[in-house]
């Protein structure tokens, strides 16, 4: 869709609620795990039964922390949980315990990637709070069901400042929070189960401009593709609008993916309408800054100075390493890997784990711990490739999937079994470069004068001659060598 305009350009700021993955629920021992037959993650608290307590679930608050520090928030040592009242069928208590005037981190930003380049987006601040249960409209005309497993669930909402222009960087944005949240081992990130979905806060104004103009909220995003339409389908309604001369309401909207259309939920829904108060069930939580730098010293290199380092210390292209360190399963994989290979090897096995390994765990549907073939034979891989005792291709197509088969066998023997190894005998090659030359006399004397252009002539007929036996980087080396003689 092509929503760049001369005149106007949108603003996005999004809201994004990732689901922690702790044991319990935020406020009781109920179990938070995603999933389950609905209303079994139930107890006394998560269905508000009068006289209950909630208490504070540290996990919760060890993560918020960690995700702030990783984002380079501001830590408020002392933040405290508040209420925030409406009324819904899923929400039991009547009101949501979230975070208002103390949340637990206050500024900080995120670096995004999108085609044009880096871009640095503010964070307002990211408070902590509870999920509600989801109703279920479509499974009855007449009814709605409703499922309190996720009622209470931990959250925290990371809300970014008004800098995004654009359905793609809004994308960015998701993809860069998911990277990290699963990075820092705090959600899944997981958009399809709701374990990260985003409010985006739309408005829009004239370019060179510099006012915030009435914005529209699209509700429950759940996938990066809706978010990126979402954005841009919303632009073009407000743009619409102005044309024709009528105004922007402040509006909550719901996206529908079926038909493409925003529609709204309800008009101007200011915050005060939810009378925030202190939760006097909760006393505030006061943090030390021993605990906030006990938290930090767990962190480790973070997604984006890992790549910056695979591209200074380990010589790869800016993409592999992008690659590389979108889980850091795969990260520790390379490094572990290259550590004990030779350096010249880095980028292939780059390539190896792009292009084979990552594809089969997702094939399979597992992970670098049922990863059958050995860190030894992997090198050993490489370095039949490197040698040139076997095609690149050859190795990839047929020895890669051999070692998955029988992954006890040594790679060396599964290519000689398969008859992939290259005639190693170098008197070989050079008698049948020398029969090549023998044949085209002609041909080699206007090399000799000159033509160059020959080699690729008089490497096809070695090539050709020997039979798949010849390794095409050496025997270029070897006929260009022979035609010089
Ligand atoms: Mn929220």
């Amino acid at each position: 869709m092509q929503t760049e305009n001369a005149t106007y350009e949108t603003v996005v700021g999004l809201e994004i609620h990732v689901q922690l993955s702790t044991q319990s629920k935020a406020f009781c021992g109920d179990d938070a795990r995603f999933g389950g037959a609905p209303n079994t993650h139930i107890g006394v608290v998560s269905l508000a039964h009068p006289g209950t307590l909630p208490r504070a679930n540290k996990k919760q608050i060890e993560y918020a922390v960690r995700l702030g520090l990783a984002l380079g928030c501001e830590i408020n040592l002392y933040n405290a949980f508040d209420r925030k009242n409406y009324f819904y069928a899923d929400l039991p208590k009547g009101y949501q315990i979230t975070q208002d005037k103390r949340p637990v981190c206050r500024g900080g930003g995120v670096t995004i990637q999108t085609a044009t380049g880096e871009k640095y987006i503010r964070l307002h601040h990211i408070h902590m709070e509870e999920d509600a249960g989801k109703s279920i409209h479509d499974l009855d005309d007449a009814h709605t069901f409703i499922d309190l497993n996720r009622a209470g669930a931990p959250l925290v909402e990371i809300v970014t400042e008004p800098d995004l222009r654009s359905g793609e960087e809004a994308v960015a944005l998701m993809n860069e929070m998911r990277r990290l949240v699963r990075w820092l081992d705090i959600s899944d990130g997981n958009m399809e189960e709701g374990s990260m979905r985003c409010d985006c806060n739309i408005s829009i104004r004239k370019k060179g401009e510099d006012v915030l103009n009435t914005r529209c909220e699209v509700k429950n995003v759940n996938s990066m593709r809706f978010a990126r339409r979402a954005v841009e389908v919303e632009t073009l309604r407000q743009i619409a609008l102005v044309e024709s001369g009528r105004q922007v309401t402040q509006q909550t909207l719901h996206f529908e993916p079926a038909t493409g259309v925003t529609t709204p939920l309800r008009d101007k829904e200011n915050a005060h309408d939810y009378r925030y108060f202190p939760d006097p069930d909760l006393p505030p939580i006061v943090l030390t800054t021993e605990y906030v730098g006990a938290v930090r010293e767990q962190i480790g290199e973070l997604p984006r100075a890992l790549r910056d380092r695979l591209v200074a210390e380990y010589g790869l292209p800016l993409y592999d390493a992008d690659m590389l360190t979108q889980e850091k399963e795969t990260a520790h994989y390379f490094l572990r890997h290259a550590g004990l290979v030779d350096p010249r090897l880095y980028k292939p096995l780059a390539n190896v784990l792009i292009n084979k390994i990552l594809p089969y765990l997702h094939e399979q549907k597992t992970g670098f711990d049922r990863f059958p073939i050995l860190a030894s034979a992997i090198g050993d891989f490489l370095t039949l490739i490197d040698q040139g005792k076997i095609s690149a291709s050859a190795a990839y197509s047929q020895l890669f999937p051999a070692m998955l088969e029988r992954p006890s066998v040594e790679p060396q023997y599964l290519a000689d079994e398969l008859h992939l190894l290259h005639d190693a005998d170098v008197g070989f090659l050079d008698g049948v470069i020398a029969q090549v030359l023998t044949q085209y006399p002609q041909k080699v004397a206007e090399y000799k004068k000159g033509k160059k252009g020959l080699l690729g002539f008089f490497m096809g007929e070695v090539m050709k001659a020997a039979q798949g036996k010849a390794e095409p980087k050496s025997a270029s080396a070897a006929v260009a060598k022979a035609l010089e003689r």
